[in-house]
């Protein structure tokens, strides 16, 4: 990797990495802010990643993001970890920390909980919410969506026994249920999270009827340059707004950049403009 001399370098690792947004974010953030950073895509196999990340950090590095489909792997090499990552089971933002340790963190969460009750002004409080998946995404949704004092939880997953197991590991946390997608029918909720990647193939999950309260809104957490299957099928079915994870996305990144540079840039004119781009 080329290097600027003097300018502090950040980087985000993952396979395939071509498409990613985040060095256009991060150099946004960094403008806006009056910080001079160098942020780089790398394109990392998950064979290699452990010596990538050492030799990052070891050539003066200051701090990484990781992405599919390395953020468990990251998890593993951390030697701290935030809780929000111990409760995610996966890491996609390191760092060495002030005792010379790899530190990891998991910023997705908080990220869509940004996206959703400050730049969406949604109030969680009181309301049924469906998660659709049970991957890696959805494990790290769960538990910050738990701490908005819902009404309930559902997981519903294609292979439902995944999702039995994923709940497992938050029972005590809060009121979550799983489901298959059959049991679905009949049931209805104000807010349905698609954390699925069935949007990568531009598919619909397998819904059964149409789950959504009157007046409820669908999030996919996948974006893209046009709407998701989601995001059509929420416009299709009356959702009171239908929004793709875009916005998640570039308040993920936020929360990273404030981590490593101490300054919280202003995310709205950053997802502002990547909206209008893909008009
Ligand atoms: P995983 O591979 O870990 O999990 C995939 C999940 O999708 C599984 O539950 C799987 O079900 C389900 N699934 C896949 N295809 C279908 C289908 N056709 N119908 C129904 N279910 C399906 O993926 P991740 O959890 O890592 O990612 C999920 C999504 O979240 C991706 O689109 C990713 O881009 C997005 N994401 C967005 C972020 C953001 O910042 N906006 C951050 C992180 C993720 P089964 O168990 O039955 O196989």
């Amino acid at each position: 990797m080329n290097t600027t001399f003097g300018v502090d370098r950040y980087a985000v690792f993952g396979h395939p990495i071509g498409h990613s947004k985040s060095p256009r974010i991060h150099t946004l953030f960094a403008q806006q802010t009056g910080q001079t950073i160098d942020y780089r895509a790398q394109d990392v196999m998950p064979e290699s990643f452990n010596m990538d990340v050492e030799s990052f950090f070891a050539s003066g590095g200051k701090g990484l993001n990781c992405t599919v489909p390395l953020k468990e792997l990251a998890f593993n090499l951390a030697l701290q970890k935030s809780e929000r990552a111990l409760h995610a089971g996966a890491v996609n933002t390191l760092m060495i920390d002030a005792t010379g340790h790899l530190w990891g963190d998991n910023t997705d969460g908080a990220g869509l909980i940004c996206d959703l009750t400050i730049n969406l002004q949604l109030d969680l409080s009181d309301k049924r919410l469906l998660i659709l998946g049970a991957g890696g995404a959805s494990r790290g949704i769960i538990q910050p969506l738990l701490e908005q004092n819902l009404a309930n939880l559902v997981i519903a997953n294609r292979t439902v026994e995944k999702a039995h197991a994923l709940a497992k590991q938050f029972s005590g946390s809060g009121a979550l249920a799983t489901c298959s997608f059959d049991a679905l029918a009949g049931q209805q909720f104000d807010l349905i999270i698609n954390a699925t990647s069935a949007s990568l193939s531009d598919e619909l999950p397998p819904l059964s009827g149409c789950p959504l309260a009157a007046d409820g809104g669908c999030y996919d957490l996948a974006y893209g340059t046009q709407p998701t299957a989601f995001v059509r099928w929420g416009r299709e079915n009356g959702a009171s707004f239908s929004k793709d994870g875009l916005g998640m996305l570039v308040e993920q990144a936020a929360l990273a950049f404030y981590l490593w540079r101490g300054v919280r840039p202003d995310t709205r004119p950053v997802i502002g403009l990547l909206e209008s781009e893909r008009k």
